[in-house]
């Protein structure tokens, strides 16, 4: 399956499944046809290291931001530190950020509303996008979505179709992955058919979330050649078409530039 022009929107490669190739891996990407990549933070070390790989690979920009699910014992300056990060080159994204209500285990809901809605003003102040993560917390992520407006995307849009048209009214993007492709996946493939062209931005979420034929192995950005097609024949589309498209998506909002060259 070869196409061009694939933008990843949300990668971790900086996740230690990558520890033995990376290298490699990422030399190999422009071969499989992936011309950009967001690499996300989850915490400030892996926004560190999403920098690094932005200053190393001239087709990698970054995000900077605090996980749900790291959204505690964090330092008192973290904001200082997310900000002085955020001004760095390359930096496109406050990401990822949002609340995850799925596991017992997670940080409290106040603690990550706290976080995620400092977060979003802070993305707001600096004129930047978000990249949101949103799970089994639809109801709260849309309460400050709302309250504050900010740019970006639902990645990984997991919510309702009726979820997705909200997301859409407030002018945002919807980030769609490998669970499409899931023989499971009903809502996922319903939202896939509603969402706008010029709305939708593919991702991996590597190195989770690989696509079937591949679903439970490491993900990779080359793999999104699988979810595009499914897409696309859910949309009854082209996918190299599909793939055009939401690469002018995510040009336009994480580069201000629907032409972006990555240099
Ligand atoms: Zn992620």
């Amino acid at each position: 399956m070869q196409y061009v022009n694939i933008f990843d929107s949300h990668a971790h490669y900086d996740d230690a499944a990558f520890d033995e190739d990376r290298e490699q891996l990422l030399a190999a990407l422009p071969g499989a046809g992936v011309r950009l990549v967001v690499n996300c933070g989850a915490d400030l070390a892996s926004s560190r290291k999403a920098a690094a790989l932005a200053r190393e690979y001239p087709y990698f920009y970054a995000a900077a931001g605090i996980h749900p699910e790291e959204a505690h014992d964090l330092p008192e300056d973290w904001e200082d530190e997310l900000k002085a990060l955020l001004s760095q080159p390359r930096e496109v994204a406050v990401g990822e950020i949002g609340l995850d209500y799925h596991f017992d285990e997670n940080p409290p809901r106040e603690a990550q509303r706290d976080v995620f809605q400092k977060q979003i003003i802070l993305a707001n102040s600096l004129g930047l996008p978000v990249i949101i993560h949103d799970r089994d917390a639809h109801g709260d992520t849309m309460e400050l979505l709302q309250k504050h407006r900010p740019r970006g995307v639902v990645h990984c849009f997991s919510g309702s179709v009726e979820m997705a048209k909200e997301v859409l009214r407030l002018g945002m993007y919807i980030g769609l992955g490998g669970a499409v492709t899931f023989k499971n996946a009903r809502v996922p493939v319903e939202v896939a058919k509603m969402v706008p062209p010029d709305r939708l931005l593919l991702e991996t979420d590597c190195p989770y979330m690989a696509p079937v034929p591949f679903r439970g192995k490491r993900n990779d950005s080359s793999l999104i050649a699988y979810t595009a097609a499914r897409i696309a024949e859910i949309r009854g589309e082209d996918a190299q078409e599909l793939i055009d498209c939401a690469f002018r998506n995510a040009s336009r909002l994480f580069l201000g530039n629907e032409n972006a060259t990555g240099d």
